[in-house]
């Protein structure tokens, strides 16, 4: 569970078209990614998450809690919203998938409902989560306050110095955040210390994972927790442009969850999936294969092999492992993964304001940034349909601009 086992390089995988982003096969493998590597203790839990998530997940009932939720507390669906002046100035035609105008401000509101309500169908009282900036700690602690669970936030010492505001937010929210004080006291180690936690707390407690990382089944639940956001644009698309499709699907990837799900409403397309990494985050450009946090993908790791700190000028970013799926989509290229600088991507969040009077995170700026950096050359030539997922609203990151005179 702690630090990263080497494996050999992947091979291509020989998993056949239908299998993109469907079910994961047997064990939860994409390819040569995924998998449940957790202690024995640990396996039967995340069998029984595996089967009540089938069952629910087939269950009209659950789907119908679940739809409701969205719409009438989450704020679903959000707006398509074309963006005429930035369209202009790149000879694009962008559009914008606004995660940013739902409660509590971003995608993660849509995996933690879905989440929240499995444990509630499970009948376990508490959710446990890890959280790095404390932005999926805020929405954990948003879902169990709604639907009458405990939330306890694992949170890394320096993060929780780092991000006191959102540690005052959980706290609101009548959580508990317990500081993580072992290794670099990062999200890293409050991701060994949740799944450390649950070992001992099984029979009432239920881990609510913060992106599609973690044993099987997570990346896959989280990833159809997260498919809203896809098959909304997709069918909001088909109505803005005459062609049905975009050309370019863009989002950004940390663990990789706004990226998936938006990626699993175009899959099927000729649409050009692009995952825009933090140039100091980028699991699927630096990284190695190994075992991090209970799943194998790529990895940052160090010269020994231990898992690496990631950096980002954007918090939610700051991951040095990503979604299996991704690693398999990169290895079968039927996505592609770039990166971005801290400069492009405070220079794009600044421009995206600018032309059209939306202030999106720093996660979400990424994607933006890799648009403008690319708009006109052969990687998205003039004339191109652009999807955005603008994955949350950026008030949260306007202290640490002003701060750093940004
Ligand atoms: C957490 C977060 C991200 C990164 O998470 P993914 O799982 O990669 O989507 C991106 N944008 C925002 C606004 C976030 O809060």
């Amino acid at each position: 569970m702690t630090g990263v086992h080497l494996t050999a390089p992947s091979v291509a995988s020989t998993a056949p078209p239908t299998s993109r982003m469907a079910e994961p096969a047997t064990g939860g493998r994409f390819g040569d990614h995924g998998g449940r590597f957790v202690p024995e203790s640990l396996v039967a839990a995340c069998a029984e998450v595996e089967r009540t998530f089938r069952e629910a997940w087939s269950d009209a009932t659950f789907r119908q809690r679940l739809d409701r939720l969205r719409t009438v507390y989450a704020g679903r669906p959000t707006a398509l919203t074309p963006a005429p002046n930035l369209s202009a100035e790149l000879g694009l035609t962008v559009l914008l998938k606004r995660e940013d105008l739902t409660h509590t401000g971003s995608h993660k509101i849509n995996n933690v409902l879905g989440q929240a309500l499995l444990a509630h169908r499970m009948g376990r009282t508490r959710l446990l989560a890890e959280t790095g900036a404390g932005q999926h700690g805020v929405a954990a602690a948003t879902a169990a306050a709604l639907l009458g669970l405990d939330a306890t936030v694992f949170m890394g010492e320096r993060d929780m110095e780092r991000q006191e505001l959102n540690v005052f937010r959980m706290t609101m929210l009548g959580a508990q955040v317990i500081p993580v004080r072992s290794g670099s006291r990062t999200l890293k180690d409050a991701c060994n210390e949740v799944l450390r936690h649950w070992v001992a707390t099984v029979d009432d407690a239920y881990y609510c994972a913060g992106s599609v990382m973690g044993p099987h089944p997570y990346p896959w639940m989280v990833r159809e927790f997260q498919r809203v956001i896809g098959e909304e644009a997709r069918a909001q698309c088909a109505a803005e442009l005459p062609a049905a499709v975009p050309t370019h699907v863009v989002a950004c990837v940390g663990g990789g969850s706004n990226a998936a799900g938006t990626f699993a409403g175009f899959v099927d397309t000729d649409a050009q999936l692009v995952g825009v990494e933090a140039a100091g985050g980028a699991a699927m450009t630096d990284g190695a294969v190994g075992v991090v946090h209970g799943y194998r993908s790529r990895v940052l790791q160090d010269a020994d092999g231990q898992v690496a700190e990631a950096h980002s000028i954007a918090p939610g970013l700051d991951y040095p492992g990503v979604g299996p799926e991704h690693a398999h989509l990169g290895d079968i290229r039927r996505a592609r993964y770039v990166t971005v600088t801290d400069d492009e991507v405070v220079a794009a969040l600044r421009r995206l304001a600018r032309t059209e009077g939306i202030l999106c995170a720093l996660e979400s700026a990424h994607a933006i940034a890799w648009v403008l950096r690319a708009a006109g050359t052969a990687e998205l030539p003039s004339g191109s349909t652009v999807l955005i997922t603008v994955s949350g609203r950026g008030d949260k990151d306007m202290p640490a601009l002003m701060a750093a005179g940004r």
